[in-house]
C-alpha cells in the first residue's frame, strides 16, 4: 500500500463496533477484565490503550518497523531509550545533533555512567568507536545546520561491528525517508513535529527493526511511565492523515524561499538539501524522496538576524518546527542555548544564523513577510 494511504487509514486493526471512521479516544486509565486471568489485551493505559496502539501501529508501518512505543515527548522517548544502556556503554553521537538530545547526553546520561563522543563524517565515526560501544545516534538532515549523513554507509559500519544504529527521523518523517530500511534498527520522532503537525501536541515515538529490541523498550516505555495520554495520541493520529500532502506542500514552498533567501544581499548562506549546490544533494537524493520544508540560512551580522525575528509577522518568532504554521528560530538562543559557545561557533551556530520551519501560507505571503523583516535587500 502507498504511503500516503497508511497515512490516512493507519492500522487496520478496530476496537469498537459501530464503525466509527476515526478512532476513538479510549480516555480510560484502566480496563475491566473478563474473567480472572483473562484480558480483553488492555489491562492499563500506561501498558497499552487502543488509541496509542494504533497510533503506533500506524507509525510502525509507516516506518517499516516491527513495533513503534509512543511517549509524551521526544525528549521522554529519547530518555527511556538511554536505558537501554548500563554504566560503561559508550555510544558515538553525530556532532550537530538536536539541542534537547544533546543536554540529555551531557547532563544526564553521562552521570549514569553513559559515555559519548561526537563525530561529523564516516571516517570519524569508525574512528570514535571503542570496545565499549554499543550504538552510533545520528540525526539526517541536522538540526540546525542541514547536514546530510549517508544512513546506509552509517549502517554498515554499525551491522559489520554489531552496534545499534539510531536514527532521529524528525525532519523528513517516514514520508520521505525510511532509515529502517536503509539498515537502521531503532528510529526516532519526535511527533511534535510533523507527525502531529499542528504545533498543539507534543509527543514521542521509537520505532524498532526488531520485535525483541521493541519488547525491550516497551518495558522500559511501561515501567519507566512517559506514555503518551490518549488524548494527544487521537491529535497525532489526526495528524498523520494529513501527512503526506503537507510534507508535499512544506517542501515545495521551501525550495521556493530558499531559492529567494540565495538573492537576498543580506543572505550570506542558505542552508537547504532540496538545493543542487547542497554539498550533500546526491546523498540526500539517493536516501530520501523528498527534502522536506526546513532550512537555515545566515545573514550579514546579528542586527539583521535579530531586526528579522522582531519584524516577521506572518512567521512567528517561536521554538519547534513541522507544523502548519510557519515558525523562524534563533538556535543560538533557543534549541541550541546549551550547547557550549566553542562547540556552536565551530558548527556555525551563531549570532547570524536563523532556522526556518516552513509551513502552510502561502510562499508569496511568506516571502513578502521575509522581505519586510530583512529590509532594503531586494
Ligand atoms: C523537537 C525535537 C526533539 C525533541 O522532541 P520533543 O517532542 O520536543 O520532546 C528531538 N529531535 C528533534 C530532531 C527535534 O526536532
Amino acid at each position: 500500500m502507498d504511503i500516503s494511504t497508511i497515512c490516512v487509514h493507519g492500522s487496520d486493526k478496530r476496537y469498537d463496533t459501530t464503525g466509527a471512521v476515526a478512532v476513538p479516544i479510549f480516555a480510560s486509565a484502566t480496563f475491566a477484565h473478563p474473567g480472572v486471568g483473562r484480558s480483553t489485551g488492555f489491562d492499563y493505559t500506561r501498558s497499552q490503550n487502543p488509541t496509542n496502539e494504533h497510533l503506533e501501529q500506524t507509525v510502525a508501518a509507516l516506518e517499516g518497523g516491527a513495533q513503534a512505543i509512543a511517549f509524551s515527548s521526544g525528549m521522554a522517548a529519547v530518555s527511556a531509550l538511554m536505558e537501554i544502556f548500563s554504566p560503561g556503554d559508550h555510544i558515538v553521537a553525530a556532532d550537530d545533533l538536536y539541542g534537547g538530545t544533546f543536554r540529555l547526553f551531557a547532563k544526564i546520561s553521562q552521570k549514569n555512567g553513559v559515555k559519548f563522543s561526537y563525530a561529523n563524517d564516516l571516517e570519524q565515526i569508525k574512528k570514535e568507536i571503542t570496545p565499549a560501544t554499543k550504538a552510533v545516534f545520528i540525526e539526517t538532515p541536522t538540526n540546525p545546520m542541514m547536514n546530510v549523513i549517508d544512513i546506509a554507509a552509517v549502517a554498515k559500519i554499525t551491522q559489520d561491528k554489531n552496534l545499534l544504529l539510531i536514527v532521529d527521523n524528525t525532519f523528513l518523517t517516514p514520508y520521505f525517508q525510511r532509515p529502517i530500511a536503509l539498515g537502521a534498527d531503532i528510529v526516532l520522532h519526535s511527533g511534535t513535529k510533523y507527525l502531529g503537525g499542528h504545533n498543539d501536541t507534543l509527543a514521542g515515538l521509537l520505532v524498532t527493526k526488531d520485535a525483541g529490541v521493541g519488547e525491550q523498550i516497551r518495558f522500559i516505555a511501561k515501567t519507566t511511565g512517559g506514555c503518551l495520554s490518549p488524548f494527544d495520541s487521537f491529535l497525532i493520529i489526526r495528524g498523520i492523515k494529513t501527512l503526506a500532502i503537507r510534507m508535499e506542500r512544506q517542501q515545495e514552498t521551501a525550495l521556493i524561499i530558499a531559492r529567494w533567501l540565495c538573492e537576498q544581499s543580506k543572505v550570506t548562506t542558505v542552508y537547504y538539501v532540496g538545493l543542487p549546490e547542497h554539498p550533500k544533494y546526491e546523498v540526500s537524493r539517493r536516501q530520501a524522496s523528498g527534502f522536506g520544508g526546513m532550512l537555515s540560512f545566515a545573514v550579514q551580522d546579528e542586527q539583521t538576524a535579530v531586526k528579522i525575528l522582531e519584524s516577521v509577522k506572518v512567521i512567528k518568532y517561536a521554538e519547534s518546527l513541522g507544523g502548519v504554521e510557519s515558525l523562524i528560530t534563533y538556535p543560538m538562543l533557543q534549541t541550541h542555548a546549551d550547547l557550549p559557545e566553542s562547540e556552536r561557533n565551530a558548527r556555525g551556530i551563531n549570532a547570524c544564523l536563523l532556522r526556518l520551519s516552513v509551513g502552510l501560507e502561502s510562499a508569496n505571503d511568506l516571502i513578502a513577510d521575509l522581505g519586510q523583516a530583512i529590509g532594503g535587500s531586494a
